[in-house]
């Protein structure tokens, strides 16, 4: 007789809001190459003040996992009972593996980014990085970028976040020994010629605000820059859109979502997904 287990093996996503992230769709995609038939990926939307019964219902329901998205990245940590030494670093996590109830961190949008830059032919090596903003994301960027060697990274922040700029600027020249300044973004930011590469880590952008565009002097992107946006949906955004007239070398935010979300899939599952297939996925869901 055929083995009888109905039981769904239970992964998904805390944000808030939580509706527009296509993270279940290329998970789905991804599961059901694999053949991963028992496999759910469940998009929940958590207040911030729910956190920590939306915890207690993870362990409840025995889900191998969790991402954690906007805004509970850096709120999770304190229910965690260890995390990576990069995910330490950073101060924040996005994925969390549930080990019979004992939960464990790791950040791998970072990682994601770099596969990215990497797959574009860029190797941040001695370059010049500038990420505009200084949020859970733009975090996570600077320390992979500074740990795989970049020569500086500037943080541009409107100065209400100085203080989380200047913290982000002092663990890279403290912790990874490398340049970095923060830039207040009092007016449009002006790219100078040294940049290599300009990453737009900030949420503008993202779906449903499809026209807006970081406040940069359009005209100052020059044809020898990088410029990658981390905005998943849209994939093309329109800042990429500007960027690409002025002749810069565009890549979207899609190829991260999708090597961070591989990740996250071998830590759950112990097996490598197929990325095309998600980012077919993704492509299609977008369009
Ligand atoms: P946070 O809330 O932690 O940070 C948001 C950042 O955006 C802050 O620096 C904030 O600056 C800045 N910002 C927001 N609005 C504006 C504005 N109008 N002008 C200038 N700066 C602004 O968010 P995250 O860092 O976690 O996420 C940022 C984006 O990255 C999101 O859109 C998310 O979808 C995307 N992301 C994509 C991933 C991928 O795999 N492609 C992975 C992770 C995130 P301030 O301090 O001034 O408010």
């Amino acid at each position: 007789m055929k083995e009888q287990n109905y039981l769904d093996c239970l992964v998904g996503v805390f944000g808030h809001p939580a509706a527009e992230n296509p993270g279940v769709v290329i998970q789905h995609a991804a599961f059901q190459a694999m053949g991963l038939k028992l496999w759910r990926f469940l998009t929940i939307d958590v207040e911030p003040e729910d956190l920590e019964d939306a915890i207690r219902g993870l362990k409840a329901f025995k889900m191998r996992g969790i991402n954690c998205t906007l805004p509970h990245k850096i709120n999770v940590l304190k229910y965690l009972d260890g995390m990576s030494e990069s995910a330490r670093l950073i101060g924040a996590v996005n994925v969390i593996v549930n080990d019979n109830g004992k939960l464990y961190g790791d950040n791998t949008d970072g990682k994601g980014f770099m596969e990215s830059l990497t797959s574009a032919g860029i190797d941040v090596k001695g370059k010049v990085i500038t990420l505009l903003g200084s949020g859970g994301a733009a975090r996570a960027i600077a320390v992979e970028a500074g740990l795989c060697g970049a020569k500086e990274i500037r943080i541009v922040n409107r100065p209400h976040g100085e203080e989380r700029a200047m913290e982000l600027v002092n663990l890279l020249r403290e912790k990874i020994g490398i340049q970095a300044q923060y830039i207040p973004w009092t007016e449009p930011y002006r790219v100078t010629p040294d940049v290599d590469v300009l990453v737009n880590a900030t949420s503008v952008g993202l779906y449903p605000d499809v026209d807006a565009i970081p406040n940069v002097e359009l005209d100052s992107i020059h044809p020898g820059l990088f410029v990658q946006d981390v905005i998943p949906n849209p994939l093309s955004t329109a800042f990429l859109k500007e960027a690409a007239k002025r002749g810069a070398r565009c890549n979207d935010g899609g190829g991260m979502l999708i090597n961070q979300a591989a990740v996250n899939i071998e830590m759950w599952t112990g097996r490598k997904p197929d990325k095309e297939v998600m980012y077919r996925a993704l492509e299609e869901a977008l369009s």
